[in-house]
């Protein structure tokens, strides 16, 4: 049975149709058109709507949404110490309930492909990274999960502290299993995992040199955070003598299979060489903002031919999960970090939310409204107040605060209609969540 959704203006990510239709088939686009629709045996009508591509989330921490508001004011440092004995409790429900608020808040804002970043596994506490999979399943996301890791504690010179770091053996061992059972690297796949370790205050360099092997041993991507702040800077010239890039270098995570979440702090030879080799930056610019981290070079970077794509980071330092807000933040921060209105605009923003964030994600088959993609499409509604009447419906949807999506599909399939979420009971999420919040703070 094929499917046909119809738009008041379809944005493909290059081509601007008005009045367009999006034909699929199996979950892939068959047609992309204007003027008379062919038939189907589905049709989603939206007149009131642009339609675009799903928007694609980079970096994000989905655990972190039941412990929203700790630390308003510090710095990443400062948060993380504070938050690492919550984050401590955490259990597979915990997870899970965490999961489901940040994963219906994605789509609900348009997103269809997203990563996860899990990092904290204490001892003891089976699941986890199971319960990320399941919830995905279950609400219809394109998923991305990343078997994360901290190894490096407090007694060894680390940041985090003993208690919530794991043995590297088992941190490898699990992350082969967590593979061997979920990535499907096939085109239009739902799920591909991808190795993490969590950061070089974190991690040993040994972990990370192994965690590259392994990735490349079984063909999925390397993550994580790289040049977020000035302190994570110090520390690595300090304990090994390098810039944190060097350092990454040095432990054989270089190539277009890397995608680093942040990339602040690099200087125009670093910013050269990840454009260079292919590696991917998740620019977060709430967090970044939230935390007083610094402004990504986003408009280097992309001078430079660097893949960007935009991430939420975890909800602990953004408390929402959003790609459309970020694509707008993205927008304001180019042009407040140039001085100059023409930094970053409206179309390159929507290329960060989605072809830039499939690219860092490794999906060629995602990110933009064309023949032979993956049907996943997000559409908005420009009818409303803060939209009706605006000149250039795409510049709008990116220089105002967005709104909820209207329709969301992924892989075809409808999972947010009328603003409204399908696949899970949106209310039922937000009690859930506000239980288990309660519960972690203890
Ligand atoms: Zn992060």
């Amino acid at each position: 049975m094929s499917f046909l959704l119809k738009a008041g203006l379809v944005y493909t990510g290059t081509r601007e149709i008005e009045n367009g239709w999006v034909h699929v088939r199996h979950g892939e686009i068959i047609a992309v058109g204007s003027g008379p629709p062919p038939q189907a045996g589905e049709v989603v009508d939206e007149p009131n709507c642009v339609a675009m591509p799903g928007l694609v989330n980079a970096h994000d921490h989905m655990y972190q949404w039941a412990t929203r508001g700790y630390v308003p004011d510090g710095t990443l440092f400062q948060w993380l110490r504070a938050l690492y004995p919550v984050w401590a409790r955490i259990d597979a429900d915990s997870v899970r309930v965490a999961a489901r608020a940040a994963m219906a808040k994605l789509l609900l804002c348009g997103c269809t492909l997203s990563t996860d970043h899990h990092y904290v596994f204490p001892h003891g506490r089976p699941g986890l990274f199971e319960a990320l999979v399941e919830v995905a399943r279950e609400l219809g996301v394109r998923f991305h999960p990343c078997r994360g890791s901290m190894s490096l504690g407090e007694s060894r010179g680390g940041l985090p502290p003993d208690s919530v770091v794991e043995r590297e053996d088992a941190i490898l061992a699990h992350t082969e299993e967590m593979i061997a059972r979920y990535h499907d690297p096939k085109p239009g796949s739902m799920c591909r995992v991808a190795v993490a370790p969590c950061s070089p205050f974190s991690v040993t360099p040994e972990l990370m040199r192994d965690s590259a092997a392994l990735a490349r041993r079984h063909g999925v991507r390397l993550h994580t955070h790289l040049a977020e702040t000035l302190d994570e800077e110090h520390f690595c010239q300090e304990k090994f003598g390098r810039r944190p890039l060097e350092l990454m270098e040095d432990l054989g995570w270089t190539g277009d299979d890397v995608w680093y979440a942040h990339g602040i702090h690099l200087n125009d030879a670093e910013i050269d060489r990840i454009a260079e080799v292919g590696t991917g930056i998740a620019h977060c610019p709430s967090s970044n903002m939230r935390l007083g981290a610094g402004v990504c070079r986003v408009e280097d970077l992309l001078r430079a031919g660097a893949r960007v794509g935009l991430g939420v980071d975890g909800a602990a330092s953004n408390e929402d999960a959003n790609i459309a807000m970020e694509a707008h933040q993205a927008l304001l921060l180019a042009r407040v970090r140039a001085t100059s209105p023409t930094a970053l605009d409206a179309r390159a923003a929507w290329r960060l939310a989605t072809r830039g964030g499939a690219e860092c994600l490794g999906r060629d088959d995602c990110g933009s409204l064309e023949v032979g993609k993956r049907a996943d499409i997000a559409c908005f509604r420009v009818d409303d107040l803060a939209h009706a009447g605006i000149k250039d419906l795409v510049a709008a949807l990116a220089l105002a605060p967005p709104a909820r999506a209207q329709t969301v599909i992924v892989n075809g399939h409808v999972v947010v209609r009328d603003g409204r979420l399908l696949t899970a009971d949106e209310g039922e999420i937000a009690r859930e969540v506000a239980a288990t919040s309660a519960r972690l703070a203890g």
